[in-house]
């Protein structure tokens, strides 16, 4: 039986892992410079949570869900950042200890989606989520640490999309205009759409089916309808993202498939690249109800999700490939347990060490230690010991010397930590 990974879910290996971490390291430092703290929640949640917030007809909660009971609890993999952050929120009462609050997370999603080239069954997001601040200068300021982080790691060409949904009665008031756009145009609707129509048109107008696109055409724009407050809103963002030069167009016909959304909407998108109809690299927007609708008070709050393999794929550069600064090649059996205690002694210095234990020859060794990349080779040889020294090779410089064994893990630490920059260094000396 040939066992392979589940459709959809690639496993990471650790050559690609450097990039990632590269990508991670960005992300945390860019949104730490704006005030954000990391935020860990489940994976699983209850699945009423994401139907509840997310919407009952939305394509995620009504096909794409990994659902199951277990213990009669009905549980959900979760499909997004978002709604598990906000029921954190929620639980331990974090609006009675501040009043504004910026939590940051990372982490892998799931969603049974057609797999396709930046679109899987696992994915990994990067999101935001700021709670307690109502006004429109932080909308822009989150749209723009997203301009500013693919900036910072390379990524130039992208423009941002914004919309507003308006709030609750500017939707309930759209509502009435779709249904009166759509109904009697019924019969030329996806069957989907059909089925949506009468609890929540607001999803048809982001329906792939290209029927639907061309019904929808002529539909009502929501910018039309917004209430004085949601319009004085609206300019507000648009004003700060002028002021922070964000290059943004408005996309009226923007509106996303989730339900909680109110107000200020906007997806990011590559202009360049080969992500193809995969190219929404963020997407987020207010969501002023939730906290209330969970159970908590009235506290509004805004957020975005970035999708990490399409980030990783437009990025350029490659990460520095991970070296030890030393590789310790022991011939025989006084040299091998003088080696263990050496890669001990250079560890707790802070060198990152490889030892060879295969028992091989010397040449076979020396080309393992090339092939890693580390700057010197320690050759432990059973007679050298004997005579209480060491042979060092510069695999940079190609120079080999005799050393004493005494002291020898402070004079190689020394050397292996000043010979390449960060020389092997993992964590602090
Ligand atoms: P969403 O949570 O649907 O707003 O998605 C936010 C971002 O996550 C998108 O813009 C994508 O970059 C990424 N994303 C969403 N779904 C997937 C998926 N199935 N595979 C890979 N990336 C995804």
């Amino acid at each position: 039986m040939e066992l392979r990974a589940v459709r959809g879910m690639n496993d990471i290996l650790p050559e690609e892992v450097e990039r990632w971490h590269k990508l991670e390291g960005a992300f945390r430092l860019n949104a730490e410079l704006h005030g954000y703290a990391e935020v860990r929640t489940p994976l699983l949640e209850p699945t009423e949570l994401f139907r509840h917030q997310m919407g009952e007809t939305t394509d995620v909660v009504e096909k794409e869900m990994y659902s199951f009971e277990r213990h009669g609890d009905a549980l959900t993999v979760r499909p997004e950042g978002t709604a598990g952050a906000a029921r954190a929120y929620v639980e331990h009462a974090v609006h009675a200890k501040e009043p504004v609050t910026r939590w940051y997370y990372i982490g892998p999603m799931f969603r049974g989606e057609r797999p396709a080239k930046g679109r899987y069954r696992q994915f990994y997001q990067a999101g935001c989520e700021l709670f307690g601040d109502p006004g429109p200068l932080c909308d822009a300021e989150t749209i723009d640490l997203i301009a500013g982080f693919l900036e910072r790691i390379g990524i130039a060409d992208f423009v941002v999309h914004v919309n507003s949904l308006g709030s609750a009665g500017t939707r309930e008031r759209y509502r009435e205009a779709l249904l009166a756009h759509y109904t009697p145009r019924k019969d030329r609707l996806s069957e989907d759409s059909q089925r949506r129509l009468e609890k929540n048109p607001l999803r048809i107008l982001d329906s792939k089916d290209p029927r639907d696109h061309e019904v929808s055409r002529d539909a009502p724009m929501i910018l039309d309808l917004l209430d004085d407050a949601d319009r004085a809103h609206w300019d507000g963002v648009l004003r700060c993202l002028d002021v922070l030069g964000v290059n943004y167009v408005i996309d009226r016909s923007l509106v996303r498939g989730l339900d909680y959304y109110t107000r200020t909407l906007f997806e990011v998108k590559a202009t360049s690249g080969d992500l193809g109809s995969q190219s929404t690299l963020a997407g987020g927007g207010r969501y002023d109800n939730m906290v209330a609708g969970l159970g908590g008070p009235s506290v509004p709050a805004i957020g975005f999700a970035m999708g990490m393999e399409r980030l990783l794929t437009l990025m350029p550069g490659d990460a520095p490939r991970r070296k030890p600064g030393c590789f310790l090649a022991p011939l025989g059996q006084v040299g091998a347990d003088r080696a263990l205690v050496l890669a001990k002694q250079l560890r707790a210095l802070g060198v990152s060490v490889e030892l060879d234990g295969r028992g091989g020859r010397l040449k076979s060794m020396l080309r393992r230690a090339d092939a890693v990349g580390a700057r010197l080779c320690v050759i432990l040889g059973d007679s050298e010991i004997e005579r209480g020294v060491l042979q060092i090779k510069d695999l940079a410089a190609h120079v080999q010397e005799e050393i004493p064994l005494e002291g020898a893990a402070r004079v190689l630490a020394d050397r292996a930590l000043e010979s390449s920059p960060g020389g092997g260094q993992r964590g602090a000396r």
